[in-house]
């Protein structure tokens, strides 16, 4: 999905690497996390990955689609038909004076799709339907931006911090409503310093300084070599090695490899 991605941005004080080189590989109907500290890049990269912002370097597709191939209205269009946005405020999410089924309704795009009712059942909305979106909980909320990727039939949900103004039971809910939609196909990436989040993960994108620092698969953490054979370790491994320099013994079969300081 993303390619040697980079994004420098140009500010007054000079240039930026926000993100450097980031490949990432990421399967349809999978829920994967970005992580990392404030300014490891997590929001320059969703917003790439979304199609608002180009990368500086490289490329990113979305189901197979190239969106950065085209520009300005050609390039918003094919992106209002591929992604979701729920963003971590859930009131940001929704029309005010409309229903959660009005809401649906509207945005419903053509007979494949789910209808608002088939939504609202699979997201545990059915009895929420008539309500106004001031009507309903934070979590009822964010499952209703949820739903709206699944009567539009968007392949890519990109949530920013979904859970961060829930209680533990309105989080639980969203997270469920995350795996259905995942398991109807949905692709969903979040960014979130949440924890109850991880282990509901199919994998976890640790962010350091721009780059991919690991990945966690069904729990187990694994560092991430670059092209050019760059393994990134985590800082507290990294200080440890002050002269920069480290000694690598490996067995004749290549097979147990020794990293250690020299
Ligand atoms: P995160 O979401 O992990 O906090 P960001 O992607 O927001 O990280 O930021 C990564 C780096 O890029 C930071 O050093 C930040 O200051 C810088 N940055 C982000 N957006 C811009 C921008 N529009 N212009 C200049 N620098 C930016």
């Amino acid at each position: 999905m993303c390619r040697q991605v980079v994004k420098i941005y140009q500010t007054t004080t000079g240039r930026v690497q926000a993100v450097r080189g980031v490949d990432l590989e990421i399967d349809a109907g999978t829920a994967t996390a970005i992580v990392g500290p404030s300014g490891s890049g997590k929001s320059s990269l969703l917003r790439m990955i979304a199609g608002l912002d180009e990368p500086t370097v490289g490329s990113i597709e979305i189901a197979g689609e190239d969106l950065f191939a085209r520009n300005g209205r050609a390039r918003a269009a094919r992106r209002s038909a591929l992604v979701t946005h729920v963003y971590q405020r859930p009131s940001d999410n929704l029309i005010e004076h409309l229903s959660a089924r009005q809401i649906l309704q509207r945005q419903r795009r053509g007979a494949g799709c789910p209808t608002p009712d088939e939504a609202l059942h699979a997201l545990a909305l059915t009895d929420r339907g008539d309500h106004r979106p001031s009507m309903l909980s934070g979590g009822e909320q964010q499952r209703l931006a949820l739903a709206r990727a699944m009567v539009v039939g968007h392949p890519l949900v990109i949530a920013d911090e979904p859970t961060a103004q829930l209680d533990p039971a309105g989080a639980l809910a969203v997270l469920d409503a995350i795996d259905v939609l995942a398991a109807r196909g949905t692709t969903v990436i979040v960014a979130t310093h949440d924890d109850r989040v991880l282990p509901r993960m199919t994998q976890v994108v640790t962010l350091r300084e721009g780059s991919v620092g690991s990945i966690t698969h069904a729990g187990t953490e694994l560092a991430v070599i670059d092209r050019s054979g760059r393994l990134q370790l985590p800082p507290e491994i990294r200080e440890r090695f002050a002269g920069r320099r480290a000694r690598l013994e490996w067995d004749a079969a290549r097979e147990v490899i020794e990293v250690s300081r020299p």
